[in-house]
């Protein structure tokens, strides 16, 4: 049976990277009909940052990838307590200052077949220095602690970060200290930024939490991420979380480090929003609005109208957070010259018998030429911004009385 795990210690809110090594776990769990677990590395209290744990959870709950089981490494002291002792009894651990050492045997070689890229890693015993298993503290370390709750918890593959590497010859040692047979390894390339270095703030370090609150969908972020080092071969790129996990194998992770690319995601995010019907639409965005009573109330409007303006919005916005400064316009300041553009604007579509996308197009068009102005005035006149849906469809959707009233204020 196939049982993984996710092993964040809660030193501080995850990014991208642990957020994608859990959704691909998860992804493995569910491929294979096994369990995914959850298991929260708190024994170095000195790290322990306020809400980590909670934004964890949080995260595999937003994301919609729930754990099976969840396990608090500080509620199993009992277990490492006993396991040090067996190393000790065993003379294979040594006390020193207070603390428990894991002693490296001479002349040994560590090395496993990493499933990722199915290639064959080793490490020399003299290349390993002895390492602390239990803290002056009492605590345990990362190293047993972890290999301990792998064992116990038959955890049958290891998914995680390539930094762990080299962790895993002191992790085998263990193993073969209690005589356990030691878990395949996966170990997943590290994501870099576009400047192939380490992700910073800026391209990706933030929290798939942060990425929601700027607009990002749940499902954009989901496809977006299982992309990260990973791809089920051809060009097939939008999948739904049950692709993901008909399609999911560790064969077809890459080895080469994937680069997180902002604009792809944002990209991603748009087919998404074209994909979702109306009703969907309007949900989420009441959601991601549910603190802006202008756009609520917009979205509360007449549904037909609303209806027609989604279909527009959608052609143009990507982020949920684009949806307002698309759609709620905006009282402008004009110049002496743009109220000139905006008294003629307002003289031609008054006279305008058939009000539909066609005539408010050439109407739009003697404007401009009259003036010899260019169309983004337009756009700042009726809307306010520089840039928006377009024109003469949302006039068309707007309704020539309501058109004509708000360019009758604009123009006095
Ligand atoms: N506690 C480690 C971490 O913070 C777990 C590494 C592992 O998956 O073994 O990521």
């Amino acid at each position: 049976m196939v049982r993984v795990r996710i092993a964040p210690s809660p030193t501080g809110i995850p990014h991208i990277g642990n957020t994608r090594t859990a959704l691909f776990n998860y992804l493995f769990a569910k491929h294979n009909k096994g369990k995914f677990i959850l298991r929260i590395e708190d024994t170095d209290r000195k790290r322990i940052v306020q809400g980590a744990q909670e934004a964890i959870v949080e995260i595999l709950d937003f994301l919609g990838i729930p754990p099976d089981e969840t396990y608090i490494q500080s509620e199993r002291m009992d277990e490492y307590k006993k396991h040090a002792k067996i190393l000790l009894d065993k003379k294979l651990a040594y006390e020193k200052e207070g603390a428990v050492w894991m002693k490296i045997p001479e002349n040994q070689i560590f090395s496993w077949t990493d499933l990722v890229g199915n290639k064959s890693i080793s490490f020399k015993s003299q290349d390993v220095e002895d390492f602390v298993i239990i803290k002056s503290d009492g605590f345990p370390t990362y190293h047993l602690a972890s290999v301990v709750d792998d064992h116990l918890m038959n955890i049958s593959h290891i998914i995680r970060g390539d930094e762990w590497i080299s962790s895993t010859p002191k992790h085998l040692l263990l193993y073969k200290s209690f005589s356990w047979t030691p878990p395949f390894f996966a170990h997943l390339p590290v994501i870099l930024g576009k400047d192939k270095k380490k992700l910073s703030k800026r391209d990706g370090a933030e929290s798939v939490l942060d990425y929601g609150n700027e607009g990002y969908l749940r499902d954009a972020l989901l496809n977006f991420m299982v992309l990260l080092g990973w791809n089920p071969g051809g060009d097939k790129e939008i999948m739904s979380m049950e692709e993901m996990i008909r399609l999911f194998e560790l064969k077809d992770i890459g080895t080469v480090a994937p680069i997180f690319d902002l604009q792809k995601l944002t990209w991603m995010n748009g087919e998404y929003v074209r994909m979702m019907d109306n009703k969907k639409l309007k949900a989420s965005l009441l959601e991601f609005y549910s603190q802006d009573k202008d756009v609520t109330d917009f979205l509360k409007g007449d549904p037909k109208t609303l209806d027609l303006i989604l279909d527009l919005a959608k052609t143009r916005m990507k982020t949920l957070k684009e949806f307002k400064d698309l759609v709620l316009p905006k009282i402008p300041e004009l110049s002496e010259e743009e109220r000139g553009i905006a008294k003629t604007l307002l003289k031609k579509l008054l006279v305008i018998k058939n009000w539909n996308k066609t005539t408010i197009l050439s109407a739009m068009k003697e404007v401009l030429a009259m003036h010899k102005a260019k169309g983004s005035v337009l756009y700042k006149i009726i809307t306010g911004f520089e840039k928006g849906l377009p024109l003469p469809e949302s006039l068309e959707i707007a309704g020539k009385e309501k058109v004509i009233e708000m360019l009758k204020r604009l123009a006095i």
